[in-house]
């Protein structure tokens, strides 16, 4: 493979812009494009034709304006590019259908706050992230608002957010004398997922309805060993990788790190950072993708946070930064941070944004599937706070309590062999509890859900940013000397909000009393870390930075809540499912064989004792009791959710259903242990991690 030829070959970028438009027109897109500029509707036209000559030259037939709507996935609808001409068609793209599209919005979640008869929604066209064509068809990449000018999308917002930050980071530049047309945030978004075999998958409800196993005894052997992490690629894996990577590039994705994960049967990717609109866009196409090479390759790629009970589940690291169009970057500290004023004032305002809004950056990266991670023992906890690592730490240690620092505390280390270059010595060493690290020259957030669209928590980390920077610019815009003014405020705000500060061991006990006595919040899950969307102060940050209205704050609120309750709901109806027409027949037939057995062996020999088949079916028999039971609790303790009622429905999941379902897996995984594998309707835990060679 010629890889830089291959390289983006499906994406209308730069490079093919230039090549293919007029050069009037490829300046004015550029400038669109860089400088945030309104475009010119004259200039549409002449896009959409070089666009559409140029997808059809890569064999597509159709087009689509591709959004994410609030469902989380992606969404598209395709229009041939066919017209007709007499008794023949012709191709074409007008620049009209390139900017906007008219899709049917009323079967999409939108909170309420749009009634569905009202059901008109357009997308328009996103120049900054470029198009492409997969398997046919020219993928136009669009923001989805209502009739309205209401968002009811995620990225929409997100653009609102990123040009809030923009703004605000502008004004703290310009105080230090840095000049820039603009300022981005960027983010790398590392992906874990699982492989399993596809003939193992097809043959479990719970993996197809939910993406999770609802049952399942441990396998004898997890990741224990810790042989998994790093280790030696199987074949079938490799190949997948390859595949993987492949079209990954085609479509212009960094695609740059690929390795096993803790779990066994579990992998990671990790692309090259980009600006965040197109880091959002390329990861959901990301996920796409894996799911389809999967295929192709006999496997399932499961993007479920949690698939598996009691092995590492999956999250998706937000590596986030903000820089320049110049490509200077805000949170490179240089040789001295102590001396770089503007570093420290970056420095200052992210940690006070994180303090501020911890409620909401919790809720950002809440769902069902994610409260089996937050909180475990493998993922960061539910609580928010920063880790800065020995330099940083010591350094922000000083400015708050008056500590000695020493510069350059990153010496360089020697590692005992002669033979090998002695290295510098890391700022930040990993402290992968943090579920908010500082690594170098950018904040790593790690709590989101591996299949969350990360829009979610970039809206809300540059939202709350902006919102600082603006009120450290109104502050020092006025001052004599800035650089003054600036040390006396970092001061004051790094001690304001010290408490959020954390550079010890997040997974120990001694943390979680330890930030109750900070009072940092503490949400464990998605009915009880949402409704901090409601607070005035955190409804007003969104609305002032004008990322949200008051109405679509709570619509999205809502459906955060409503996601999740019908999750859950569906994961007790399908468990009550599985449990009542495949697990526990299975066993009262292993049962009735036993006793068989018995009868059989009887007949044989008369005083034959036939304890182990007499033991076996009285524990297994109050066992399937006990389960059914639990069916019984679970299916009455469902029917009196009130559903229309999100807020009750909501805690009601939390509080009552998830314990119920929990207390059912355990009859059920129980009685796994006890069956013959010749009864039980399901593969086991073996058979899924363990069968990919
Ligand atoms: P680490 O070893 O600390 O995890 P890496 O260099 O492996 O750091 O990077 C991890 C991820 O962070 C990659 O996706 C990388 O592209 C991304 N990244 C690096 N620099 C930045 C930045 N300035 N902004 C956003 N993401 C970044
Ligand atoms: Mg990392």
């Amino acid at each position: 493979m010629n890889l830089p030829e291959k390289f983006g070959e499906n994406v209308f970028n730069d490079s093919v812009q230039k090549e293919t438009l007029p050069k009037e027109v490829y300046q004015a897109l550029r400038a669109t494009i860089e400088a945030g500029k309104q475009l010119d509707v004259s200039i549409a036209g002449a896009v959409a034709a070089a666009m559409k000559d140029w997808a059809v030259s890569k064999g597509a037939t159709h087009y689509t304006h591709w959004f994410q709507p609030l469902t989380g996935l992606t969404a598209e609808k395709h229009d041939s590019f066919i017209e007709p001409d007499g008794d023949k068609v012709i191709m074409r793209l007008t620049g009209k259908s390139l900017i906007v599209g008219e899709p049917d919005a009323s079967s999409f979640p939108s909170g309420g706050s749009r009634a569905t008869y009202m059901a008109r929604g357009y997308t328009a066209w996103d120049p900054t992230s470029p198009a492409f064509v997969k398997e046919g068809t020219l993928y136009i990449p669009t923001i989805f608002v209502s009739y309205t000018g209401e968002t009811l999308d995620k990225k929409g917002p997100l653009l609102r957010s990123m040009t809030a930050l923009d703004k605000q980071a502008k004004r703290i530049l310009r105080l230090f004398g840095v000049e820039c047309k603009k300022v981005s945030t960027t983010v790398g978004p590392e992906q874990e997922y699982f492989l399993i075999s596809e003939e193992e998958y097809l043959k479990r409800k719970d993996l197809q309805l939910t993406g999770r196993t609802l049952f399942g005894a441990p396998a004898t052997r997890g990741q224990e060993l810790e042989d998994h992490y790093f280790g030696v690629l199987k074949t079938q894996i490799s190949e997948f990788m390859r595949d993987l990577d492949s079209e990954l590039w085609s479509y212009g994705i960094l695609s740059k790190t690929k390795h096993n994960e803790v779990a066994p049967a579990q992998h990671e990717m990790a692309p090259v950072f980009s600006t965040t609109n197109v880091a959002v866009d390329t990861n959901m196409l990301t996920m796409e993708i894996m799911k389809k090479v999967a295929k192709r390759h006999g496997l399932v790629c499961l993007l479920h946070e949690k698939p598996f009970e009691g092995i590492n589940g999956s999250g998706k690291h937000n590596n986030w930064s903000m820089s320049t169009d110049s490509g200077f970057n805000l949170l490179d500290p240089g040789d001295a941070p102590e001396d770089n004023t503007l570093f420290k004032l970056v420095l200052a305002a992210v940690i006070k944004a994180v303090d501020d809004y911890q409620g909401p950056l919790r809720a950002s990266v809440a769902s069902a599937a994610n409260d089996h991670r937050l909180g475990a023992n493998e993922a960061p906890p539910a609580i928010i706070s920063v880790y800065l690592g020995d330099q940083l730490g010591a350094l922000v240690d000083s400015i708050v309590n008056g500590k000695e620092y020493k510069s350059g505390m990153a010496e360089k280390a020697g590692i005992g062999v002669p033979e090998s270059p002695i290295f510098p010595k890391d700022a930040t060493d990993r402290n992968r509890t943090s579920p908010f690290a500082f690594t170098g020259n950018k904040f790593e957030f790690r709590m989101l859900g591996s299949q969350a669209n990360v829009s979610d928590a970039n809206i809300c980390l540059n939202t709350i940013v902006a919102d600082a920077f603006e009120q450290f610019a109104d502050e020092l815009e006025g001052a004599k000397d800035v650089k003054k003014a600036a040390e006396t405020l970092i001061a004051r705000e790094l001690k304001a909000h010290y408490r959020i500060i954390f550079n010890l061991d997040g997974y120990g006990p001694e943390w979680e009393p330890e930030a109750e006595r900070r009072g940092l919040l503490n949400k464990k899950n998605t009915a009880d870390a949402v409704p901090v969307l409601y607070e005035e102060k955190n409804i007003n940050v969104f609305v002032h930075q004008g990322v949200f209205t008051r109405e679509e704050a709570i619509a999205r609120a809502d459906i955060r809540l409503e996601n999740y309750t019908k999750i859950i709901n569906i994961e007790a109806l399908t468990m009550l499912e599985m449990a009542k027409r495949d697990v526990i027949p299975a066993v009262s037939d292993f049962i009735g064989d036993l006793c068989g057995n018995i009868a059989a062996k009887k007949a044989v020999f008369e005083h034959i004792a036939c304890e182990t088949e007499k033991t076996l079916i009285k524990q297994l028999s109050s066992l399937n009791d006990a389960a059914f039971a639990a069916c019984d609790k679970l299916e009455q303790d469902l029917a009196r959710v009130d559903k229309d009622n999100i807020g009750s429905a909501s805690q009601a999941m939390a509080h009552v259903i998830i314990p119920d379902m929990e207390n059912l897996r355990k009859w059920v995984d129980e009685m796994e242990t006890l069956t013959s594998s010749d009864y039980w309707p399901y593969p086991s835990y073996f058979d899924l991690l363990y069968s990919v060679k």
